[in-house]
């Protein structure tokens, strides 16, 4: 869980990079950074929070360039902590290099272990930073040692790099990480969702393809592709969660997918009869639109949301996870007094935010909670980036259907079927693995130490 964003060739680099971290906001709060290119070297900052708190204008102007990076960062790996703030810095053999890693490598730590074996000085705890060992450590060019180091690692990567002569954006040959490639004026962009390019007015010009590496130097574009021998496997969990419904991401407009999601849980769920739907907001908006149109049951808005809380999964216990649901969403009694409602979120994990959601609305006087789910119950952690906790913390991995109903209090509890999730999101070459534990790459014990680092056990 994290966003990149990468422009060469333009004079505003820096404050261009700065102004798209906003839009890549939600894919990470926990650290920010931006390293730019200059007269043959490269600067950067990178600090702790979000990036309103990370930059100002001072540090910006210091950072002006002819192109530049950025990245925000949500751990998945690696504990909270400044030295693992992207992008990694390096002097290589290759001279300095700059990177952004979006997802999750799955042998990154039998990689570490290979390399300070051989001698290597990790400064980091984060899987991102063997990959600058491994270029900094290959025998030929740089563009040979990129390529090599790309073979050697496994799972999921969406990568830019800068150095002072080029930027070079990644993507592993699953595909599991969205990045797009765009343009502005004379620039490539490159980013994790079109909503940065539509931010800086750049264009959309295609995504970049699963196992593809372009190389861009003073606006021109070379792209070379690393053997593909797996099938593709983008992550499900962007369109159905993550990514923002502005974006386009696998080249679907997210919003539309997520309505449709909802469309087809309303197909799913037309026993249940009801006064109005009202999404958990933001992210179950779009999904309970759909739900209403398709079920002809008035859309409400029977919880609003405060913009001024930061999600609740950072918040350290579960005490104070509880009351931050309550700060971030309040129910508008009005609209539920007396009524039967069916509410859509788009996902469960530990059952903690559904069970406060819950209380309230009874609180406000709700007489039925119908509570729909626009993704299958979540059995199995994510080894690819998504911030899951370990198997035993997931509520569905541990309960049946109606203990998880009972758990969260709501009077019936429908989750939409795998078929009609996949098919909503457009069909194949989906990685559904936290919902099926079909995992498209090997899985070890090394992994499972991997799984639940992230910020729900801090
Ligand atoms: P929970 O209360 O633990 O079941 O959390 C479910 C809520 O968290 C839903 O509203 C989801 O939109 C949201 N959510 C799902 N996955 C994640 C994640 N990996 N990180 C943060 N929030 C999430």
């Amino acid at each position: 869980m994290c966003g990149i964003f990468g422009i060469e060739n333009h004079p505003d680099s820096a404050h261009l990079t700065y102004l798209s971290l906003f839009a890549l906001q939600h894919r990470g709060q926990e650290s920010a950074g931006i390293a730019s290119a200059l007269n043959g070297n490269i600067n950067f900052h990178t600090g702790m929070g979000i990036t309103s708190d990370v930059f100002s204008e001072k540090r910006i102007e210091k950072l002006s360039g002819v192109s530049a990076i950025g990245h925000v960062r949500y751990s998945t790996t690696g504990s909270s902590h400044i030295k693992n703030a992207q992008p990694l810095v390096s002097k290589t053999r290759h001279g300095v290099l700059a990177l952004g890693h979006n997802g999750n490598l799955t042998n990154a730590s039998i990689i570490r272990k290979n390399l300070e074996d051989r001698g290597a000085i990790f400064h980091s705890s984060t899987d991102s930073e063997a990959i600058l060992h491994l270029i900094a450590h290959g025998k030929g060019d740089f563009e040979e040692s990129l390529i090599e180091a790309l073979k050697a690692i496994e799972g999921a990567y969406s990568l830019v790099i800068l150095t002072p002569e080029q930027m070079i954006a990644c993507r592993d040959p699953q595909g599991f990480r969205p990045l797009v490639l765009g343009k502005l004026g004379e620039s490539y962009v490159v980013t994790s969702e079109t909503t940065a390019l539509s931010l800086i007015k750049a264009s959309y010009v295609r995504e970049i393809e699963p196992g593809e590496i372009v190389f861009i130097k003073k606006g021109i574009l070379k792209s070379v592709k690393i053997p593909i021998d797996k099938a593709v496997s983008r992550c499900v969990f962007e369109l159905v969660y993550f990514s923002r419904p502005d974006s386009l991401v696998f080249g679907k407009g997210v919003q539309s997918v997520r309505q449709a999601l909802g469309r087809a849980l309303a197909q799913e769920m037309k026993g249940v009869r009801a006064d109005l739907v009202m999404p958990v907001p933001d992210s179950g908006v779009p999904a309970a639109l759909g739900f209403s149109r398709e079920s002809q049951i008035p859309f409400e808005v029977g919880l609003v949301r405060s913009h001024y809380i930061s999600r609740t999964f950072i918040r350290p216990s579960q005490a104070l996870r509880e009351i931050a649901v309550d700060l971030k969403l309040s129910p508008v009694k009005e609209a539920l007094k007396g009524k039967k409602v069916i509410l859509i979120d788009d996902s469960i994990v530990r059952g903690t935010t559904s069970r406060k959601i819950a209380q309230s609305l009874r609180e406000a006087g709700t007489r039925e909670i119908h509570m729909g789910i626009t993704s299958p119950p979540i059995i199995s952690s994510c080894y690819y980036g998504i911030d899951t906790p370990k198997s035993e913390a997931l509520i569905a991995n541990q309960r049946s259907l109606d203990e998880i109903r009972q758990f969260i209090g709501v009077d019936s509890l429908h989750y939409l079927s795998l078929e009609a999730m996949i098919e909503a999101a457009g069909g194949s070459h989906f990685c559904d693995a936290c919902f099926t534990k079909n995992y498209p790459t090997p899985t070890s014990d090394q992994m499972m130490v991997v799984a639940g680092k992230g910020g729900l056990e801090r």
